[in-house]
């Protein structure tokens, strides 16, 4: 984790924003983050460490800055220290007079990246500061120092077309002069004193066509003959690499680097049928990078043993742990009985040296190790947490009929106009509104006994309240109640379901400085009671417009915690959905018209693999359909999703049956507009006209431009003006604005269409 122990990164960063800290201060944290995180795997055993996998906001940006891809609109100097961090955090969160690059899900994880644009003149230039620098920081340190860096077919493939290329361009094309960019880089890495250069392609875990196989051969090819160059070694993780093997085992690099957990544990099989890697340098990923439960050493010892049989091995996790909380140590208030079921980053790193130890000293070399890991993983086995038989009964007996609402959307529609009676593009937001600092103060107030349970009511009574009333005055439709009580859209439920765990200081970043605290199911969940419905009812007490019920969807709850590796998903999607239907029914006889239940992870959640897609998909769909159809027909569910790309689960998003979806669009230009149209979606969608991940304010023209788009797509009866996803990282003082603008927006648009007849 690049955050650092208490969060130090992410602290300072946020302060530099402000104006408070320095640049000078900034990179004075960082260095330190390093240092201890550097310091923490040498004393753990670790004999060879990674480097430049630090970051200030995200490794694919920093990416782009390495090559010189800085897109026109954020071009300026960038000599000195001063200007190039403003730069770079321009590029990411957007300044007064350019808008930041797009951001989007890394692979089937919960991180998001900043989305590099390449077009045809895209002037690639090496700026090697950054990994030249912390290789030398490791260096002094005394320490094997590998430079980590973004390889370039992962890269490119990451990359979108600049604004302004034609027509059909794809930055992979630049492949060559990228190329250039890659050789220099090596050659000065190895000039600085670097042994090893790693270089992660995970976009091979994809199903790639032909043509990218190629490239990546002719790419490796080319980098392989760079004279001078550190040993290469190449990465991939997250999945089976697949088709790639052959091409990568043919490389004339030293080394690879493979996942053998989870879905990608058939690249043992794989491995095996094709020979080996002779003359090559695996790094065996046997501690899985993506979850937090203890390892299986016996079970990883063995496909060591067998990698050994056609391998020269090195023991490693399977991916960074950029995607694991940073120490179990930590959480102090766990029960120990489950505590023991876990590991997080700090534990994956003495499990890395275990096994190291286990592997070449034999299985007695680590006698004890083995015999406590053996009672770990059995007591998890048979704990009572992990099998309740009423939830157990509930699941098994589903039916078909409760898969399904009773009525087509068309007979719902009309019904859900009749009681709703909203005006065409109808406006509303997604949900949160900005988070205060006094909200957060008082929700971590009420644990600690800080504040009594009947201020804290009134605090949070009052913020919704006024957020009511913000909403109100500024002419939106349909009103939210604002989440001031949750702290997260996932762990707030996980708080109140049983089956969860949640931690204290387990934070994972998911972009930026935003961090969040994934849950982790560790038994059968069930609902002990309402989660969300006093607050609800109050919220809709206090007005006469419609407020949404909120819910968070059963997949993103899945997708958003660390799921149970002892049961499918499917299953665990199905409890979790069972408990949110009850949650539904409590809110619709609590008078609420509109529930919305987010699933804004449904894309992440996709199986990398094609071929694990369809079972994905299905009991996706089930769940959410499970959790949603027990309503009147004359109770709308909204659903909404963001920051993806939504061509992949088109079909999954016709199949939820929702009534309502908002999306992420505005940073897109609503290419998900048409794509929905092109899919025939039936029911009706709110593009986000407001992108909510920059401080920027939109103005009303803006708006109405991007509406325009969605209109030429859509019919108007079928539209709803949002922003792009919830408020709570924005600022009051941004939020009232902009959502001014977007209510005047829908404003010029009715009345255009009114007088259109
Ligand atoms: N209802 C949530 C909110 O408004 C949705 C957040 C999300 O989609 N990530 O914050
Ligand atoms: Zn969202």
């Amino acid at each position: 984790p690049r955050v650092g122990a208490d969060r130090a990164l992410k602290r300072v960063t946020e302060s530099y924003w402000r104006g408070e800290a320095t640049t000078a201060d900034l990179h004075a944290t960082a260095a330190r983050v390093r240092r201890e995180n550097w310091e923490a795997l040498r004393s753990a055993g670790i004999d060879e460490v990674p480097c430049n996998d630090f970051s200030f906001y995200d490794h694919v940006l920093d990416t782009a800055v390495l090559v010189g891809a800085i897109p026109p609109r954020h071009a300026g100097p960038a000599d000195d220290d001063e200007s190039a961090v403003r730069r770079y955090f321009g590029m990411a969160r957007g300044t007064d007079g350019a808008s930041p690059l797009e951001m989007t899900k890394w692979f089937d994880t919960n991180y998001h990246y900043l989305v590099p644009e390449i077009g045809p003149d895209t002037d690639f230039v090496l700026d090697p500061r950054k990994p030249v620098s912390e290789l030398a920081e490791a260096l002094d340190l005394g320490l094997d120092a590998r430079p980590v860096l973004l390889g370039p077919i992962t890269f490119l493939l990451l990359s979108k077309p600049a604004p302004g290329a034609p027509e059909g361009f794809a930055p992979i094309s630049r492949l060559d002069d990228l190329l250039d960019v890659y050789a220099e880089l090596l050659a000065t890495l190895r000039g600085a004193g670097a042994r090893w250069v790693q270089l992660d392609e995970p976009a091979l875990v994809l199903d790639q066509p032909e043509e990218v196989l190629a490239a990546t051969a002719r790419a490796y090819e080319r980098l392989g003959a760079v004279s001078h160059r550190p040993q290469l070694l190449i990465a991939t993780y997250f999945d089976t690499v697949g088709a790639a093997l052959p091409v990568l085992r043919n490389a004339p690099v030293e080394g690879l680097a493979l996942d053998f957990t989870g879905p990608a544990r058939s690249n043992l099989d794989a491995l095996a049928a094709g020979g080996g890697l002779p003359g090559k340098r695996l790094i065996a990923g046997v501690v899985d990078g993506r979850n937090v439960w203890k390892n299986d050493l016996q079970a990883s010892l063995s496909t060591l043993g067998r990698l050994q049989g056609f391998a020269d091995v090195v023991v490693a996790p399977s991916c960074s742990l950029l995607h694991v909380p940073l120490d179990l140590a930590l959480e102090r208030q766990l029960d120990p009985q489950i505590a023991r079921w876990l590991a997080f980053a700090r534990q994956k790193v003495d499990e890395t040296v275990t096994l190291a130890r286990g592997m070449t000293g034999g299985p007695e070399a680590i006698r004890s190790e083995l015999a406590a890991n053996r009672a770990d993983l059995a007591s998890r086995a048979s704990a009572p947490m992990t099998r309740n038989a009423a939830v157990r009964d509930r699941v098994a007996g589903v039916t078909p009929a409760d898969l399904r609402r009773s009525t087509a959307y068309a007979a719902r529609a009309t019904a859900q106009a009749a009681r709703l009676a909203l005006p065409p593009l109808p406006t509303t937001t997604i949900g949160s509104f900005p988070q205060t600092k006094a909200l957060r103060e008082a929700r971590a107030a009420l644990p600690t006994g800080a504040l009594a349970p009947e201020d804290y009511r009134a605090r949070i009574g009052a913020e919704i309240n006024r957020v009511v009333g913000i909403q109100e005055a500024a002419g939106l439709d349909v009103l939210v109640h604002g989440e001031p009580e949750r702290n997260d859209m996932v762990q707030y439920f996980a708080e109140r379901l049983t089956g969860f765990l949640t931690t204290r200081h387990g934070w994972v970043q998911s972009f930026g400085t935003r961090y969040v605290r994934p849950p982790v199911i560790a038994g059968d969940v069930s609902r002990p009671g309402p989660m969300t419905v006093d607050w609800a009812s109050f919220a809709q007490g206090l007005t006469d417009r419609p407020v949404k019920g909120m819910l968070t969807g059963p997949v993103t709850m899945l997708s958003w915690s660390y799921v149970r590796d002892d049961q499918p998903l499917g299953d665990t999607a199905r409890q979790v959905a069972l408990a949110l239907r009850d949650e539904v029914a409590d809110l619709e006889a609590a008078g609420l018209a509109i529930i919305q239940v987010d699933e804004p992870a449904l894309r992440e959640g996709l199986p990398l693999r094609a071929a694990a897609r369809p079972d994905y998909l299905r009991w996706a769909t089930e769940a959410f359909r499970l959790a949603t159809s027990g309503v009147r027909d004359d109770t709308q569910i909204h659903t909404h999703m963001c920051y993806a790309e939504f061509g992949d689960v088109l079909d999954a998003i016709v199949a939820l049956d929702a009534d309502v979806i908002s999306l992420e669009a505005a940073r897109s230009d609503m290419a998900v507009v048409r794509e929905l149209a092109d899919a025939d979606y039936p029911a009706a969608v709110g593009p986000g006209v407001y992108d909510i991940h920059s401080p920027r304010v939109p103005d009303t023209a803006e708006v109405v431009a991007l509406l325009d788009r969605a209109l030429e797509h859509l019919p108007a009866e079928r539209v709803w003006v949002n922003p792009d996803c919830g408020l709570k990282t924005r600022r009051e003082d941004e939020v009232i604005p902009a959502l001014a603008h977007m209510v005047e927006a829908a404003r010029q648009a009715r009345s255009r269409i009114a007088a259109a007849g």
